[in-house]
């Protein structure tokens, strides 16, 4: 597999799903090792893990005291086209535009201007099983000779106990949307967050059924939007990952620890003490 770039500059305008501000982001071509990075401000902020700063229902990165908001989901697509060289300026704006509240936008657009460059890409492999934790959620991640990413969700309405396996091909995730349960939003919007949500880019679940007309855009939406979310969080490894993810109940906190310990042993070619 050969490293990629866009064939040409690409632009995206919207809001934030979180600050509820208007964005504009700019994607430039790059060389071969150049890798994904951000650009805010004049500063450069490498699309890796070591520039997490939080959380909190999104991904975001700051180097600097520059600060980028919600990168999962532009990163998922980069991961899943295989794009591995570009620079993604934010030309207005702190946070990475929402769109259609999952990658559908980004994909569709940017699939059409793939571009390969003429050096082989390197992947991750994940080099031994391991496991992170929190409370009883969790993720297992083991070697093997391709991606394959499993969730286990369990939801407290009728969706119930989900389990969804995604063997690589970006339809089966691309146009799952962000989510939340319509009784959480007072919670959501009192921690300053969620501004930007609305029915065109949030799923909202109710007890039975969902509050968004024209109901789910597959049958297990939410589920797989969590595969969606891994995708995005696992490119911060700087690389594609090649190996086996089973997530049971993890989020953006369990995924960025996860990708910690992967890069501690890569990094380190040793095996940590949370190896089993
Ligand atoms: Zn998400």
């Amino acid at each position: 597999m050969l490293q990629k770039t866009l064939r040409e500059e690409i632009i995206f305008s919207g809001i934030g799903i979180h600050t509820g501000l208007w964005s504009r982001i700019v994607l430039h071509p790059e060389p071969a090792g150049t890798g994904i990075r951000f650009l805010r401000k004049g500063t450069y902020i490498d699309a890796h893990v070591d520039n997490v700063v939080s959380t909190n229902h999104a991904t975001d990165l700051a180097k600097e005291g520059v600060r980028v908001k919600t990168v999962e989901h532009i990163l998922a697509v980069l991961h899943l086209l295989g794009v591995d060289n570009l620079t993604v300026e934010l030309v207005e704006g702190v946070e990475i535009p929402i769109m259609d509240g999952g990658g559908g936008v980004f994909y569709d657009t940017l699939k059409e201007a793939v571009e390969d460059l003429g050096t082989e890409a390197e992947v991750f492999k994940i080099p031994a099983s391991l496991r992170v934790e929190e409370g009883s959620s969790f993720i297992w991640a083991e070697p093997s000779d391709r991606l394959e990413i499993e969730y286990m969700g369990t939801f407290k309405n009728f969706l119930g106990e989900r389990h969804f396996r995604f063997t690589g091909e970006p339809e089966e995730i691309v146009y799952a949307r962000t989510f939340c349960y319509y009784d959480e939003i007072p919670l959501i919007k009192g921690a300053g967050l969620g501004k930007g949500g609305n029915l065109d880019n949030t799923l909202v679940l109710l007890d039975k059924g969902v509050l968004n007309e024209g109901g789910m855009f597959y049958e297990d939406e939410p589920v797989r939007h969590k595969v969606l979310d891994i995708m995005g969080d696992l490119y911060l490894l700087g690389k594609p990952i090649v190996g086996k993810i089973i997530s049971r109940r993890g989020g953006h906190y369990l995924n960025v620890k996860l990708i910690k310990m992967l890069k501690e042993l890569a990094t380190e070619g040793k095996l940590s003490h949370s190896l089993v």
